[in-house]
């Protein structure tokens, strides 16, 4: 287990209300992990309580960024759920006044949503702002079966850069990080490399034969690593496809801002070259009739994308060999995602001229002109980024535009209130019938 992934249950566990919930959820934690027992993860649990007690007693309020991490993840959950516990009441007061600001409701909501669509099993989102990880989700439960086996939601913990927490057009990236437990929980990866069979391992076989040679390591080794890049690399591709299917051209928008900026090109072994996703987004677009290059023809947007997408790459022979399997079997991801997602898929229709007109004004929608339905969330975040592409506030149809929108934080402000209170709205209507 590494830390992020003690992390994940550490939230888990202190999500509970009492300490005789902590013990049910570190049973169910036992039934997943191997080597960590519910005790010592329970004795870890009430040290840190004890620790944190003994630094507000101290009246300490330079932390160690550790500790602050740890201190941020549990105050978070805790907030988050609306639960507080008794030991935790004063350090849950004491940090409020320190932390960065925390999720809106409205991005809470949406992520939950999501992952409705996506998991298909009880869960419940934690979001937790973290400067230091960027988006990422703790996602280690290759066995996530079947919910806790007491009931219970299964935590989907969501880390978000505290500075994005009121970027809204680039909520869709949160879809992507619940994808991830969305392809764990139900064993997307599975499906995808069994329906690969051969031309998977002799994607992996040549590509390690390459590794041999380049760097002399032994075969069996060479043969686990190329495999493993793989599965990495298809789960990525996986978790796009899904965020795509399930937010349209949004997604691929957030991915340009948050993504583009700092390489085009350049793979890792946990990602594939941010150009071999763009041009999968962008091809699985293209089939269900939502290419934004079409939508922005000629525009510098549209060229851009192109760009990226042909962005020619320098890899080693191990790595090619990889990439082209992936973008082989790039229809056979999107067939997955799609299937996955039946009804919840989003192909964005033309926004309704009242949202364009009144986002444009900057004043909140959240309804139909006669304020009866609730707006779509995933139609507001994308007409909100057809504004930005329409409207020279930002400079039109280009690139740029993502960025510069990001940064206007009162145009972030009136979509992240249009979200909340179309949920309002929503709920509203459960509760009051209709007359
Ligand atoms: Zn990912």
């Amino acid at each position: 287990m590494d830390e992020l992934e003690l992390d994940f249950w550490f939230v888990a566990a202190a999500t509970r209300r009492t300490i005789h919930q902590y013990q049910l959820a570190l049973d169910a934690v036992v039934l997943r992990s191997d080597g960590i027992s519910a005790s010592s993860l329970l004795a870890r649990l009430n040290a840190e309580l004890a620790h944190y007690q003994a630094q507000i007693d101290r009246r300490e309020h330079k932390l160690a960024a550790a500790d602050q991490h740890a201190l941020r993840t549990l105050t978070a959950a805790l907030r988050v759920r609306g639960t507080e516990l008794a030991q935790m009441a004063a350090p849950v007061a004491w940090c409020q006044s320190e932390l960065t600001p925390e999720p809106s409701s409205a991005q809470l909501d949406f992520a939950q949503e999501a992952a409705s669509a996506l998991v298909k099993l009880p869960c419940e989102i934690i979001a937790v702002p973290n400067a230091d990880i960027g988006y990422a989700t703790p996602v280690p439960i290759k066995h996530w079966q079947a919910p806790l086996p007491r009931g219970g939601l299964e935590p989907v913990v969501v880390f978000v850069p505290p500075l994005e927490l009121r970027a809204t057009t680039m909520l869709p990236l949160l879809v992507h990080e619940v994808g991830h437990t969305a392809v764990a929980a139900n064993r997307l990866l599975t499906k995808v490399r069994d329906a690969s069979g051969e031309e998977w391992s002799s994607a992996v076989e040549e590509a390690a034969t390459a590794t041999e040679a380049q760097t002399g390591t032994a075969r069996a080794a060479a043969l686990v690593q190329c495999d493993d890049t793989l599965q990495r690399w298809v789960v990525e591709l996986l978790c796009d496809a899904l965020a795509t299917a399930y937010c349209g051209p949004a997604y691929l928008f957030a991915f340009a801002g948050a993504v583009l900026p700092h390489s085009i090109d350049a793979p890792s072994w946990t990602h594939p070259p941010p150009s071999e996703r763009l041009g999968a987004m962008l091809g699985l677009l293209r089939g269900i009739g939502c290419d934004p290059r079409h939508t922005y023809s000629s525009s510098p947007l549209a060229g851009w994308l192109t760009y990226v997408e042909n962005a020619s790459l320098k890899l080693n022979e191990s790595t090619e060999r990889l990439l082209r399997h992936c973008t082989q079997i790039r229809p056979r991801i999107h067939a997955t995602a799609l299937d996955h997602l039946a009804h919840e898929n989003f192909t964005p229709p033309t926004p309704a001229p009242h949202v364009t007109e009144l986002l444009e004004r900057r004043i909140v929608v959240a309804a139909d002109p006669d304020g009866k339905r609730p707006i779509e969330r995933r139609l507001i975040i994308d007409a909100a980024w057809r504004l930005i592409f329409t409207s020279t506030t930002w400079g039109g149809a280009s690139p740029e535009a993502i960025l510069r929108s990001s940064d206007d934080i009162e145009y972030q402000e009136i979509l992240d209130r249009s979200i909340d209170l179309s949920y309002l709205v929503e709920r509203w209507n459960e509760v009051t019938p209709a007359t």
